[in-house]
């Protein structure tokens, strides 16, 4: 599979190339930045290490491809997202391939990815025509009170690594369909998927509707600064850690722009005293061990009431040891990949380590020998951390995200309303979970969660139906659904005057 990945990258890509107005270009500085396999850290493509010069060249041809995709027609433009969606489908196996060798990710799930990116072309196909404004004639007869509804603009949209193909055609579907035109930054990590999902769109839009700057981390400021500061991008939609959110929301202020921002969790996951404790585990693993633990909405804080705690805990253990850990792109069985870089598996490392110095805690690690064998890389052994729960703000790997395999786990007593206080005292407000036997308990306790997103007794929660986001600090505005294309969308309102001719 390693040698299928280099061969569609060789016929893809030609090395050290963004896209900008159509045409694959080379950074204005000639500099390139590599692109490595996390599980093995070889070498699999070179890509162009562009800047704030070519993001404002990029920004230009947006503004140009704009002219032309907002004249389509919503049908026309329904057309096109369906073409790209099919084509995505055609080559869903290879492009599967390519995001495990960039991601580390588990084969399966990025064919599943493949398909989800996928399903938001289609669902923005399907809302392109059903974009309709209003017309208000209650006022009085001599006027009526239109409101047009029409494509921002340029719009840029800054993905993260973890979902690099789904981000992508979530954002970007939601805005072409909208007859917006879009600049796109992928993470440094895995630009290769936006750039074939760039290849497969060739001669589906007119050029510069739909571009792509890639740089590396060190980049990305310069880039994500002539985004901001550009008065063309009317809109942008970002996803990714909270403190690069802050940033760009505060980069953002002078120019005013529209901005969706989806932005880190730190998800509860609540188990009732009547939960079905199979039920709970399966869960907490589909939740927790999705992508090594790397989804904005993985479960992180486990509070698990007291009388099912000691069996929810042994299922789950059970579970985590049965996972099999491998380099996803040698092992199609394995799945559990490494994390996507050093950076987030150090990071890791601090807070196991850190837990362990917290009096009372109780640290079960399950694949120690196994990360080994891999050589270490990136590998991080799923960890069970169980913390006191008088000592949980004083546990990091409690008060932060993890991004990784670590499940943070506390034991509470006493009525349902207990377990919500701990859940919701968190600045963030992503996704949270209950799993409870009485459903109307289930419910009252989902009312009450201070999230956007929440899953009872159901731990998969992402659709391209659904509208998602968070609230508090996990961001701003809805992706997917029926709202995200309004991320992409000015109402205008016009009053028409001069009806009434009695
Ligand atoms: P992580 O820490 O998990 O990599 P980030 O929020 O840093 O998450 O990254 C998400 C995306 O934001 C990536 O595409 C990354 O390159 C980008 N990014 C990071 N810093 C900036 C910035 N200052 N401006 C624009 N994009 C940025």
């Amino acid at each position: 599979m390693a040698s299928n990945a280099r061969t569609y990258i060789a016929k893809i890509l030609k090395e050290g190339v963004g896209y900008v107005g159509g045409q694959w270009v080379r950074a204005a500085s000639k500099r390139e930045f590599e692109v490595v396999d996390p599980a093995s850290l070889a070498r699999l493509a070179m890509v162009a290490e562009m800047n704030d010069e070519d993001t404002r060249i990029a920004i230009a041809a947006a503004e140009a491809g704009f002219k032309d995709w907002s004249r389509t027609t919503a049908r026309e433009r329904a057309r096109a997202l369906r073409a790209w969606h099919d084509a995505v489908m055609r080559e869903q196996e290879v492009l599967a391939v390519l995001m495990t060798a960039e991601s580390g990710k588990p084969l399966g799930e990025s064919r599943a990815e493949v398909a989800y990116s996928a399903s938001f072309l289609e669902w923005f196909a399907e809302e392109a025509p059903r974009v309709v404004g209003s017309v208000d004639s209650g006022v009085g007869s001599d006027r009526r009170l239109v409101t047009v509804r029409q494509p921002i603009g340029v719009s840029a949209c800054v993905t993260p690594w973890n979902f690099p193909m789904a981000m992508l055609t979530r954002k970007c579907g939601a805005a072409l369909a909208a007859g917006s035109a879009v600049v796109v930054k992928p993470a440094e990590d895995t630009p290769l998927t936006a750039l074939a999902l760039a290849w497969l769109a060739q001669g589906i839009f007119p050029a510069g509707a739909l571009n792509v700057v890639t740089t590396s981390r060190a980049g990305a400021e310069r880039v994500g600064a002539a985004l901001c500061d550009s008065d063309s991008v009317r809109a942008l939609s970002f996803t990714g850690s909270t403190a690069v959110g802050q940033w760009l929301y505060e980069r953002s202020a002078p120019t005013v722009k529209k901005l969706a921002l989806e932005l880190g969790g730190n998800a509860p996951f609540v188990v009732l005293d009547d939960a079905d404790v199979e039920l709970a585990a399966a869960c907490a693993m589909a939740s927790k061990m999705r992508n090594a633990g790397q989804t904005c909405i993985c479960a992180d804080r486990f509070i698990v009431h007291e009388s099912v705690y000691g069996d929810f805990i042994e299922a789950l253990l059970l579970r985590m040891r049965g996972l099999r850990m491998g380099r996803c792109l040698e092992d199609e069985s394995a799945n559990l990949g490494p994390l996507v870089n050093s950076r987030a598996a150090n990071r890791a490392a601090d807070l196991i380590a850190q837990a362990r110095d917290v009096p009372g805690t109780r640290i079960s690690e399950t694949h120690v020998e196994r990360v080994a064998d891999l050589g270490g890389f990136n590998f991080v052994s799923p960890t069970l951390v169980e913390v006191p729960l008088d000592r949980i703000y004083q546990t990091r790997c409690w008060t932060n995200e993890t991004f990784a395999p670590i499940v943070a786990v506390a034991m509470y007593s006493g009525p349902d309303d207990r377990a919500l206080a701990i859940a919701n005292s968190d600045p963030t407000g992503l996704a949270a979970y209950v799993v409870a036997g009485n459903l109307a308990r289930g419910w009252r306790l989902a009312e009450k969660l201070e999230a956007g997103i929440v899953g009872v007794n159901e731990a998969i929660v992402s659709h391209a139906h659904a509208n998602f986001g968070g609230i508090k600090q996990s961001g701003l505005g809805r992706e997917g659904g029926s709202r995200g294309i309004d991320e992409f969308l000015e109402d205008k309102y016009i009053c028409l005057g001069g009806l009434d001719s009695s």
